[in-house]
């Protein structure tokens, strides 16, 4: 009998890998300096752990470590990469393109930019999540300055192709903005290959700490407008002392995450897979986004019953997802984007990881599968006189 809840929220959050805390906590302690100070020891290690962190987070993207800048996570990249270049490019032209299943980190930022005299384009997807890249050309405009799609979908688990859409920005000579927050160490990214210009990171969901992040900005991408004004840190787009042991912590994940993401996501993807197999079996169960183009760890079902939103509340033996956890509980956008703006029935995120044993995919498959078919039987059973 595995440890109950099950813990089966790994895209909300990740647990930060021991190795990662063990690697964090000098800095901490004895290694307390400013990565700033230069003048003495102290900062000077400070600095290089930070250096050597820049490159682990770079080598995971194939970027350059110079492109790479800290934030507190992929809101603030988020925020970053979106005001910093609308305002950067305004005299190019005002307009941006997006889509409705982004994160809310990405469409309340364009709602802001959206008060300040920008004009914003949200795209719907298709049924299955992704992006038809037809409706998506003919959305862009002469003034069109900034696109915005994520690679991964934090919900549901699709992969945009973010190729194709990056040959069709770059064809226009316009940037390229993707929040790959749910991607990292479940996709193989090369920015290199990848006609991508901002990169929005964050360590919490790679099994590294919350409130660490970082901006991937392309080399020749003209200076961002600064959000966070100060001492002039991070090539002056993001002032503000760095966090040394949490920056220590994002490269260790990253690292972690690159050289062993070849063995962990086949290993999620059996297990995911497997709950997937177990869950559809029962006929009153429908999958939310395309299976194919998705992230091996992710499964996002909806059951077809009435009522039986108490029965999803009511599910103590698993943590799963009954609404995106950066909506505060409330109804899935991205679902309802997905079915034309109705309102998506009972929906549950499962999303496996790291620390997930065959043992508890095995306890938590039979535990959903009883649950279901309790609330199945309730709704077939004839009315008490
Ligand atoms: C979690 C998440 C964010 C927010 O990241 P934080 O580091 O928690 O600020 C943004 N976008 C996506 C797709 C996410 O999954």
């Amino acid at each position: 009998m595995p440890n109950l809840p099950i813990y089966l929220d790994n895209s909300a959050t990740t647990p930060v890998d021991p190795r990662v805390v063990e690697k964090m906590l000098p800095w901490l302690t004895s290694l307390f300096g400013n990565p700033a100070s230069s003048s003495h020891a102290f900062g000077r290690e400070a600095r290089a752990a930070v250096e050597a962190a820049r490159g682990a987070v770079a080598r995971l993207i194939n970027a350059g470590s110079q492109e790479i800048i800290w934030t507190s996570g992929a809101t603030e990249s988020n925020n970053l990469a979106l005001k910093g270049a609308a305002l950067a490019q305004a005299a190019r032209g005002r307009h941006l393109v997006s889509v409705q299943t982004e994160h809310n980190a990405v469409l309340d930022t364009l709602r802001d930019l959206e008060t300040r005299g920008h004009t914003v384009t949200l795209l719907a997807p298709q049924i299955n999540g992704l992006l038809d890249l037809n409706q998506f050309e003919a959305a862009l405009r002469p003034d069109t300055s900034v696109v915005s799609v994520m690679l991964v979908n934090n919900e549901i688990g699709v992969i945009q192709d973010i190729a194709a859409i990056g040959a069709i920005c770059r064809a226009r000579g316009i940037l390229l903005h993707v929040d790959a927050a749910q991607a990292t160490g479940k996709v193989a990214i090369d920015v290199k290959t990848l006609p991508v210009d901002l990169m929005s990171l964050t360590a919490h969901k790679t099994y590294g700490p919350k409130g660490i992040g970082a901006l991937y900005v392309r080399k020749g991408v003209a200076a961002l407008a600064p959000q966070m004004h100060g001492g002039g840190h991070e090539r002056g787009m993001r002032s503000g002392t760095l966090a040394t042991h949490q920056i220590v912590g994002m490269g260790e994940c990253f690292r972690i995450a690159g050289e062993e993401m070849a063995v962990e996501v086949p290993r999620l993807r059996a297990l995911r897979d497997k709950l997937h197999r177990g869950l559809s079996a029962l006929d009153c169960v429908r999958v939310n986004g395309d299976m194919q183009q998705r992230i091996a760890n992710n499964l996002n079902i909806s059951v077809m019953l009435p009522d039986c939103d108490q029965m999803i509340a009511l599910l103590t033996d698993v943590a799963v997802s009954s609404a995106s956890a950066c909506m505060g509980g409330g109804a899935s956008h991205v679902l309802q984007a997905l079915h034309g703006g109705a309102a998506a029935p009972n929906a549950i995120r499962i999303t496996v990881g790291r620390f997930n044993t065959t043992e508890e995919i095995d306890f938590a498959l039979n535990y959903l599968t009883q649950k279901i078919r309790e609330c199945q039987a309730r709704k077939t059973a004839p009315a008490l006189a």
